[in-house]
């Protein structure tokens, strides 16, 4: 007798008239309670156990005959293709956080680019009034010299 269908993988069902017949009773004479497996080995198999059987009573027994290995088959295809789209869902979760890792180091990246671009539009200012002020002074050069010139030219 098969007992590995225990409280954790069963669900305890409410009876109806064609379930109470078939209700049955252990040594002790307590009335079983009826249950439905929810195992891979044992898909919606109707099983009956004793109430009692936290005091140690271990009356166990199907309801339901065993299910054929086609229909089992077909039975747990739903729970195969939830395993399988979970896969999926966890490799495209796998892709997402590779993505995201490499987001975070692009940003970085980036960061230090606007970092080395402001370094190099202050340079580039600099050398604009570097110029400014060079062309400044050879203006009053050249300025200076037409004066000299023009005096001794007078003169
Ligand atoms: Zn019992």
């Amino acid at each position: 007798m098969d007992t590995s269908s225990g409280d954790s993988t069963g669900s305890h069902l409410s009876e109806n008239s064609a379930a109470k017949n078939r209700r049955r009773v252990c040594d002790k004479h307590n009335l079983a309670d009826l249950f439905m497996s929810r195992t891979d080995a044992n898909p919606f198999r109707r099983f009956v156990k004793c109430p009692e059987r936290v005091r140690g009573c271990t009356f166990f027994d199907w309801v339901d005959d065993p299910m054929p290995d086609y229909q089992t088959t077909w039975v747990g295809r739903p729970k195969l293709q939830k395993e399988a789209l979970e896969d999926q869902v966890h490799a495209k979760l796998a892709v997402v956080k590779n993505l995201s890792e490499r987001i975070v180091v692009k940003e970085r990246e980036i960061m230090l680019l606007q970092g080395r671009c402001a370094e190099l539009e202050a340079l580039v200012k600099k050398c604009h009034r570097e110029s400014r002020l060079r062309k400044g002074i050879f203006a009053g050069i050249v300025v200076v010299l037409l004066i000299v010139v023009v005096f001794f030219v007078v003169v």
